[in-house]
């Protein structure tokens, strides 16, 4: 059963005060909080397990280590990889991003080549495509999206040639909250025999993710929007695709054996995880994943689609209120504009309210202009969230609007 109110005891956050009201987190694309079974875990793992793993033969070490790769095996299960050594610890999404521009890039990219990204991209899954290209002498192109902020299928299809190599999108758009078809995106690119990323920064704590089903080639995240520490993410790929990949990183723990004569790179997963990872990072990432994994995906995204529903339709009530983004497929996000007032000027208003959105461009400077805006207010939400916040943000808006006029 889905019980709101334990839930909601589980986030210690939630019952803070910001200027003496509720807090109202109403901005989890950017980053959720975090459940006391994490926060707890991550004490326990520093007053009893802390060593470096893979490293030494003492007791902790061995323990860290355990906790380290038993966390990668609940990763493999959740997203259901093949195999464990499919799923590499990185900083986060934009540093898993990096790692196959610069690795598959390195290896498998050439002059003339095309990579192709959604106009809806974020920043960090445009950026390290660009640099790529600049590097080889590749092209990088954009797959248009149309004014309800859906990649448009038939340009996409007019894109696809032999020449494109890497088709990178996002299974939801953090800037418009679109859920993209990314199966079929994936079916089509693999006709050309191109390769897919898929960047679930904002789909994997939604709804249930099946990499082998999707038959995506990379599939990469970021713990902190999915109730773990920040610093955490994971890149999947596919075992015979990482394996034909050089190292992103040289250093220590990425090698089987060191002279100055050659060097032996260890095998997977660990070619790709050089120095010393962020196992506390990874253990927080486990935990949060078991945590929602109890409470059930189906039941979290039954309940944040009816929250969502209900965020739309109430926030129609509010007079000069522009949606931007209205795909037929969405989550939890909702990015509008509010008659002319400066989504900065709303953002701080709320803010003194106690309810935290985020207002600009959210590192989605070409969806912005598409619109011809230069930024939007977005309310995001998490299972945490209820319909009375939704009716707080709601007379929020209209205190801005009164102060405005
Ligand atoms: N892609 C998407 C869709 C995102 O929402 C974000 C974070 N806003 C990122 C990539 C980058 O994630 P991170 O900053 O955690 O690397």
């Amino acid at each position: 059963m889905f019980d709101i109110k334990k839930i909601r005891d589980d986030f210690p956050i939630l019952s803070r005060k910001v200027y003496g009201k509720n807090l109202i987190y109403l901005d989890n694309a950017a980053t959720t909080q975090k459940p006391l079974c994490v926060i707890e875990k991550i004490s326990e793992m520093y007053s009893s397990f802390n060593a470096n793993v893979h490293r030494a033969v003492h007791f902790l070490s061995d323990a860290s280590t355990n906790e380290y790769e038993a966390a990668r095996t609940v990763i493999k299960n959740f997203i259901n990889a093949e195999k464990s050594s499919e799923i590499i610890f990185t900083k986060g999404t934009t540093d898993a991003i990096n790692l196959v521009a610069f690795s598959y890039g390195e290896r498998f990219i050439e002059k003339g080549d095309v990579i192709l990204v959604a106009e809806s991209e974020h920043h960090s899954n445009i950026v390290p495509w660009q640099m790529l290209c600049q590097r080889k002498h590749a092209i990088l192109k954009s797959i248009p999206i149309n004014d309800k902020g859906e990649i448009d299928f038939d340009k996409y299809i007019e894109l696809l040639t032999e020449k494109v190599k890497i088709v990178a999108v996002a299974q939801v758009s953090n800037s418009l909250g679109t859920i993209n078809d990314i199966r079929k995106i994936i079916e089509k690119a693999h006709e050309f025999n191109a390769k897919v990323l898929i960047d679930g920064a904002q789909g994997v704590q939604h709804f249930k993710t099946d990499v082998q089903e999707l038959n995506c080639d990379f599939y990469v995240f970021s713990g902190h929007k999915i109730y773990a520490e920040t610093g955490i993410g994971v890149l999947y790929g596919k075992h015979e695709l990482l394996e034909q990949m050089p190292p992103y990183q040289g250093g220590g723990d990425m090698i089987k054996s060191v002279s100055f004569a050659k060097t032996e790179y260890a095998d997977l997963p660990l070619k790709f995880e050089a120095g010393t990872p962020n196992y506390m990072g990874a253990v927080s990432l486990g935990e949060a994943i078991k945590y929602i994994t109890q409470i059930d995906l189906e039941n979290i995204q039954t309940y944040e689609t009816e929250l969502a529903n209900y965020a739309e339709e109430k926030l129609e009530t509010v007079e000069n209120l522009k949606k931007i983004g209205t795909a037929a497929k969405k989550t939890g996000v909702v990015s509008f504009q509010l008659g002319n007032i400066h989504p900065y000027d709303a953002g701080m208003i709320l803010d003194k309210l106690g309810i935290a959105v985020r207002t600009g461009t959210h590192c989605a400077e070409p969806v912005m202009h598409h619109f011809g805006i230069l930024g939007t207010i977005r309310a995001s939400f998490a299972f945490y969230n209820t319909k009375e916040e939704i009716d707080e943000l709601c007379l929020g808006l209209l205190r801005v609007q009164k102060m405005f006029h």
